[in-house]
């Protein structure tokens, strides 16, 4: 056996190619706003997870090239060496300060700060406990850590209670879950957890991923929505959504993050986050704070569409926030969507086996505040034109 047979065995894309129907790594040419370049050809985004459409705000980039203009393309090596800013350290405090919680520490990017803050916590002798669908890197994460992993079943407080049960109660635990689930769209059952967590001597992480800037007081996340900042361990949250740059965080108290910033060795052993990403965030949470008409926007596109997308007959799942997933069915199916949407001039994401469980693909909008009602209403007649032909309603 050659360690490459599997990759010259390896068919299903190049089939799925030939076919012309090969959804991954198209090449965009513009900046993405609502609206992007692919092919030389104009089309509508909806699969951006650039939720206040913050990535080609004047504010943010402008704040991006002062801080290249000042600090240079790169800090040239970790946070934890010669890589910290003070632009660095004004961030964590901000963030600190937007999450009530008492500190904070950046990563590189989101999946870093999943994978150095539960390896980081989680030792020998104690339990991460995981939703069955939390992020890739949450899974990772545990899979790099010393202790014994449990899963439950989706956002489901009996299967949650019951792995509980199983563990000892003097045993470290972190349960870890996603405060919005990327798939679905729909929001952790957070007092339930928090009830069970206090009931059985556990710690909470919430994957805020996709819920800065959607959720919560000025979008400041799951624990804000449901008022349960202090119960909340720790929180965790990426740039690269509504924070329209590159990088995460941790935000928890301070003698944790103090602990992870020597323990955390996605941190330590990786270059810090580019000046220019730092400052777009810093300039994206100072518009979140000061501009909630966004948020306000946004929901109003996500009712708008998601009521569209109903009242037309298309199964939405349990989805009650901007990202919108419409049941499908065959994976092959949802590709010849995606291509079809995308002749009318629509990006859909397709989400097929096995992120998602066979007959059950999807594919996957996501909503932006600077999103028009025109091209809401536009994305609803194509989205049913198609599923029309292909018999989804
Ligand atoms: N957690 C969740 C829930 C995510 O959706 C993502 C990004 N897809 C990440 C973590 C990773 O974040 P990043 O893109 O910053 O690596």
């Amino acid at each position: 056996m050659d360690l490459f047979d599997k990759c010259k065995n390896f068919v299903v894309y190049k089939e799925i190619e030939q076919a012309g129907l090969y959804p991954y790594f198209q090449p965009i040419s513009s900046e993405q706003g609502t609206e992007v370049i692919i092919n030389g050809k104009k089309i509508l985004m909806l699969g951006s997870n650039s939720y206040l459409g913050l990535t080609v705000h004047p504010k943010v980039k402008q704040a991006a090239i002062n801080a290249i203009k000042k600090y240079g393309t790169g800090c040239a090596g970790s946070r934890f060496l010669n890589g910290t800013l003070d632009i660095h350290i004004e961030l964590e405090e901000k963030l600190a300060k937007f999450t009530k919680k008492e500190k904070a520490v950046l990563f590189s990017t989101g999946f870093q700060a999943n994978l150095g803050a539960i390896a980081g916590l989680v030792g020998k002798d104690d339990y991460v406990i995981i939703d069955k669908s939390d992020h890739a890197s949450i899974v990772d994460g545990t899979k790099l850590s010393f202790g014994e992993v449990k899963r439950f079943l989706h956002n489901d407080m009996q299967s949650l209670e019951k792995v509980l049960q199983s563990i000892d109660i003097d045993a470290g635990k972190l349960i870890v879950v996603d405060g919005i689930y990327s798939m679905d769209g729909d929001i952790a059952n957070l007092p339930e957890i928090i009830k069970l967590k206090k009931k059985y001597n556990a710690r909470v992480m919430v994957d805020d991923a996709h819920a800065f800037g959607v959720i919560g007081e000025n979008g400041s996340g799951t624990a804000s929505h449901f008022n349960l900042i202090e119960d909340t361990d720790i929180i965790m949250g990426t740039f690269s959504k509504s924070f329209a740059s590159l990088g995460g965080f941790i935000a928890a108290d301070a003698y944790v993050i103090d602990y992870l910033k020597h323990f955390a060795r996605s941190l330590i052993f990786s270059a810090s986050i580019t000046p220019a990403s730092c400052a777009a965030v810093l300039a994206s949470l100072e518009i979140m704070q000061s501009e909630p008409q966004l948020i306000e926007k946004l929901w109003a596109n996500t009712n708008r569409m998601r009521n569209g997308l109903k009242s037309a007959g298309f199964d939405t799942l349990q989805s009650c926030t901007p990202i919108i997933p419409v049941l499908v069915g065959e994976d092959l199916k949802v590709l010849q969507y995606r291509k079809m949407l995308f002749e009318e001039g629509i990006f859909v994401n397709p989400v097929v086996s096995p992120a998602v469980p066979k007959n059950k693909a999807l594919i996957r909008l996501s909503l932006m505040a600077t999103h028009t009602f025109d091209q809401i209403d536009f994305a609803i007649e194509k989205i049913t034109k198609v599923g029309k032909k292909l018999g989804v309603i």
